[in-house]
């Protein structure tokens, strides 16, 4: 179970690829990216090894500046290509990836099926990205507001990361009781479950607190509680042998 993710100027698959590898002493059953370049948001992902994911990514077009990657440890629902992380909402405008449990996804899910939602898997994960995206389209407010909305009413554990089919520039991330990390660069922005994917680009690290959102927009880093107080993050210089 790891997170990556990169927005910047570099290429970011190999990045998202490489950090995946970094984070694989973790444990995972399956993995996959997702990016946004002139194709849309396209999500990659495999059951397996991060290897198996990069056979499948060859002769794809996966050129972008901004991308992130999941290596998935399953709770809900059985190792498989489906189950496998990103997970694009209902309507695909995001895509999400998630380590952790969404303890109370089954009623969530519920009102969605009622509201005549369908489902390409069965983890929870899913379910928390298309509940985000319903609040996001009735709601009328940013996906940030949506986000935060959407958290305040789960019970569980998280490290989230969400991207936008709408904007290319945008990484939101948050957590609960699951690790994640802030890398600052020069105008470029990484986010990992721990430092070890990041070490090689910049040491100035932020870790996200519980119940904190940090969006990433347009080059610059905001971070706000679940009740929208902006905080102020702490940038720890970390040095890491690897
Ligand atoms: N609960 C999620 C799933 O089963 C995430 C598991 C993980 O932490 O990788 O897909």
């Amino acid at each position: 179970c790891g997170i990556v993710a990169y927005v910047g100027h570099r290429e970011a698959c190999p990045l998202v690829i490489k950090g995946l590898k970094r984070l694989e002493y973790r444990g995972y059953d399956s993995a996959g990216v997702a990016l946004i370049n002139q194709h849309g948001l396209s999500v990659f992902k495999k059951k397996g090894k991060v290897v198996a994911l990069e056979h499948e990514l060859i002769g794809k077009d996966i050129q972008a500046t901004i991308g992130m990657g999941h290596t998935r440890w399953a709770t809900h629902g059985e190792p498989n290509d489906a189950n496998a992380h990103p997970h694009y909402s209902f309507h695909r405008k995001l895509a999400i990836i998630h380590n952790g449990i969404i303890e109370n996804y089954a009623a969530i899910k519920q009102a969605l099926l009622k509201k005549g939602h369908t489902f390409t898997s069965e983890t929870d994960t899913e379910v928390l990205g298309q509940f985000i995206e319903d609040i996001w389209e009735n709601n009328g407010g940013s996906l940030e507001e949506a986000v935060r909305l959407a958290l305040q009413e789960v019970v569980g554990a998280y490290a989230i990361v969400i991207m936008s089919q709408t904007d290319p520039t945008q990484l939101i991330a948050a957590r609960k009781g699951s690790p994640l990390v802030i890398g600052v660069g020069d105008n470029e922005f990484f986010l990992a479950s721990d430092a070890t994917p990041i070490v090689e680009y910049t040491k100035d690290v932020i870790y996200l607190n519980d119940y904190e959102v940090a969006v990433i927009k347009d080059g610059q880093l905001s971070v706000v509680t679940l009740d929208n107080t902006t905080t102020t993050p702490y940038v720890h210089k970390v040095e890491l042998e690897l």
